[in-house]
C-alpha cells in the first residue's frame, strides 16, 4: 500500500489542484479534507500519514486551530498561509512545524513537492550532529527529526570519532567548532583523511566570536558553514542545500560512467574500472558479447522495440554478474563483460550457461515476446596482457563464434 498523504484545506480547487499534481510527481495515496470536523474524522480512523497539509484558515478553524491539533496528534505538518505576516510566520516557525508555504502561486505549490521528495529521501539519511552543549543538542536535534533525518547525537569529538566507525553510511556531519580535546576542526580533518567532500558533508557551527574560524573550516574542507545563532529555516536551507547538491553531483558522475540507454557503464569508465582488476594480481576474464541479427529484429519490429530488447539485454548481464565485475556497452548492440578473480575454467562455465539463459529467454515488448541469441568472445588475463590485447583477443573469438553459425561461446 502507498502512504498517505493528508490535505486539509477548503478551497477546493486549490486543494484538488495539489492532489492532482502531487499523484502524478510523488508516489503517494492522497486524502483530502475540507474542514477541522472533517480532517479529525480522518485523522480518528486512520493516522497513518507520512505528512499534513494544513491550511490555517478554515471554515470551523479560522486561527491556525488545526496545526495544534494535528501536532498533538504526532503527525508532521507542512502549514499553507495565504498571507506573508511576519507575526504569524515567527509564530509557526515557533511550533514544532516542518515548513510553511505561502499559497500564492504556482512556483510555491511546486516548492511543497520539492519539500516532500526532499522529507521522504530524508528518512534514509544518517545524519550526526556533534556539540558539546547540550542545550545546542536538544534544539538542533528537535530540527533534524522534524525534517525527518536519521539523527546521531555526539557530544564531544572522541564520540563523533567513535560513531563514525561504526556507522559507515552516516552523510553528514553537523559540527561544532569549540569543543574539549578534539574540535571541530580536528575532527573535519580527521573525517577528510577518509572521506571526501562527495562521500560526507561537513557543515560547521560557528560561532560571532571566532570570526577566522569559518574560512579555517572551508580550508580544511568543510563542505559549508553557519554562524551561531542561527534560525531553523537557514539550518535547514544549508543542510538541504548541500544535500542537494550532492545528489546533483551523483546524478552527473552516473551520466559521465552510465550508458544513457541501458545505464550499464560506458566504454569510458570500463577502461577507468579495468585498472582495478590488474592491481587485483589475480586471473580475470573478458568478453565480447554481441546480439545475433539484431539488424533483423530493428527492420521487423522498429527502432523502439530494439531498444527495449536492448535494455532487457543488459538487465540479464547486471542480474547474472556480481558487483565486482564490470557490465558495459560498447556501442550498439555489442557489451563487454568482465569477471573479476575468476579462472579459465569458471569463466567458460559461466558465458556458456549466460549464452542459454539469454537464449531461452522470451524478452516482452509492446510488439510481443522476442528471442534473441548472442555470440560471446572469451579472452584470459595473463602475463604482459594489456586490455587493449586482451579486448583484441575476445574480438577475434567472437569474430569466429559469428562464422562458426552464431549463438556460441568461443575462446582464443
Ligand atoms: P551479427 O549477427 O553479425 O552481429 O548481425 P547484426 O545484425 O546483429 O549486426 P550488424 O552489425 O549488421 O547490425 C547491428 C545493428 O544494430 C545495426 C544498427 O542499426 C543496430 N543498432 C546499433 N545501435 C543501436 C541502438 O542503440 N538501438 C537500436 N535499436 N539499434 C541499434
Ligand atoms: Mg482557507
Ligand atoms: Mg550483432
Amino acid at each position: 500500500m502507498k502512504e498517505r498523504i493528508l490535505i486539509i484545506e477548503d478551497n477546493k480547487a486549490l486543494s484538488k489542484i495539489i492532489s492532482k499534481k502531487m499523484e502524478k510527481n510523488l508516489d503517494f495515496d492522497i486524502i483530502q479534507a475540507y474542514t477541522f470536523a472533517q480532517a479529525e474524522e480522518i485523522i480518528d480512523e486512520n493516522d497513518d500519514f507520512f505528512i499534513t497539509l494544513c491550511d490555517l484558515n478554515l471554515p470551523d478553524a479560522p486561527n491556525g486551530e488545526i496545526v495544534d491539533f494535528v501536532l498533538s496528534r504526532g503527525l508532521p505538518v507542512i502549514v499553507l498561509t495565504g498571507s506573508i505576516d511576519d507575526d504569524l510566520q515567527k509564530e509557526m516557525v515557533g511550533k514544532n512545524i516542518v515548513d510553511y508555504v505561502y499559497k500564492g502561486n504556482i512556483e510555491d505549490v511546486n516548492y511543497i513537492f520539492s519539500l516532500i521528495s526532499r522529507l521522504s529521501k530524508n528518512r534514509d539519511i544518517k545524519l550526526m550532529l556533534v556539540d558539546d552543549s547540550m542545550v545546542v543538542r536538544n534544539e538542533v536535534k528537535k530540527i533534524l527529526h522534524n525534517q525527518m533525518f536519521n539523527v546521531l547525537v555526539a557530544a564531544h569529538g572522541e564520540e563523533a570519532l567513535n560513531y563514525l566507525e561504526n556507522n559507515k553510511d552516516i552523510k553528514l556531519v553537523l559540527t561544532d567548532f569549540n569543543m574539549p580535546v578534539i574540535d571541530g576542526v580536528e575532527l573535519t580533518k580527521t573525517i577528510r583523511e577518509t572521506f571526501d567532500k562527495n562521500e560526507m558533508i561537513i557543515i560547521a557551527m560557528t560561532g560571532n566570536n571566532e570570526p577566522m574560524i569559518s574560512a579555517k573550516f572551508l580550508k580544511i574542507g568543510a563542505n559549508d558553514f553557519i554562524k551561531k545563532p542561527f534560525g531553523k529555516e537557514e539550518l535547514i536551507c544549508r543542510i538541504n542545500n548541500a544535500l542537494d547538491f550532492n545528489e546533483q553531483l551523483k546524478k552527473m558522475s552516473n551520466m559521465a560512467h552510465n550508458d544513457f540507454l541501458t545505464k550499464v557503464y560506458n566504454r569510458r569508465y570500463f577502461f577507468q574500472e579495468i585498472v582495478k582488476f590488474y592491481q587485483d594480481k589475480s586471473s580475470f576474464a573478458v568478453s565480447m558479447i554481441d546480439i545475433d541479427n539484431f539488424k533483423k529484429i530493428n527492420d521487423k519490429y522498429g527502432h523502439d522495440i530494439g531498444d527495449s530488447v536492448l535494455v532487457s539485454l543488459a538487465n540479464i548481464l547486471r542480474e547474472n554478474t556480481k558487483g565486482s565485475d564490470l557490465v558495459a556497452r560498447f556501442g550498439g548492440e555489442e557489451f563487454c563483460i568482465a569477471l573479476r578473480n575468476i579462472d579459465k575454467k569458471q569463466a567458460v562455465g559461466f558465458f556458456a550457461k549466460l549464452r542459454k539463459i539469454i537464449s531461452n529467454l522470451n524478452i516482452q515488448t509492446k510488439k510481443g515476446k522476442i528471442n534473441i541469441t548472442v555470440s560471446i568472445g572469451l579472452s584470459f588475463s595473463g602475463e604482459k596482457k594489456n586490455i587493449d590485447m586482451l579486448l583484441k583477443e575476445a574480438d577475434e573469438a567472437l569474430y569466429r563464434a559469428k562464422n562458426l553459425g552464431k549463438n556460441r561461446v568461443e575462446i582464443v
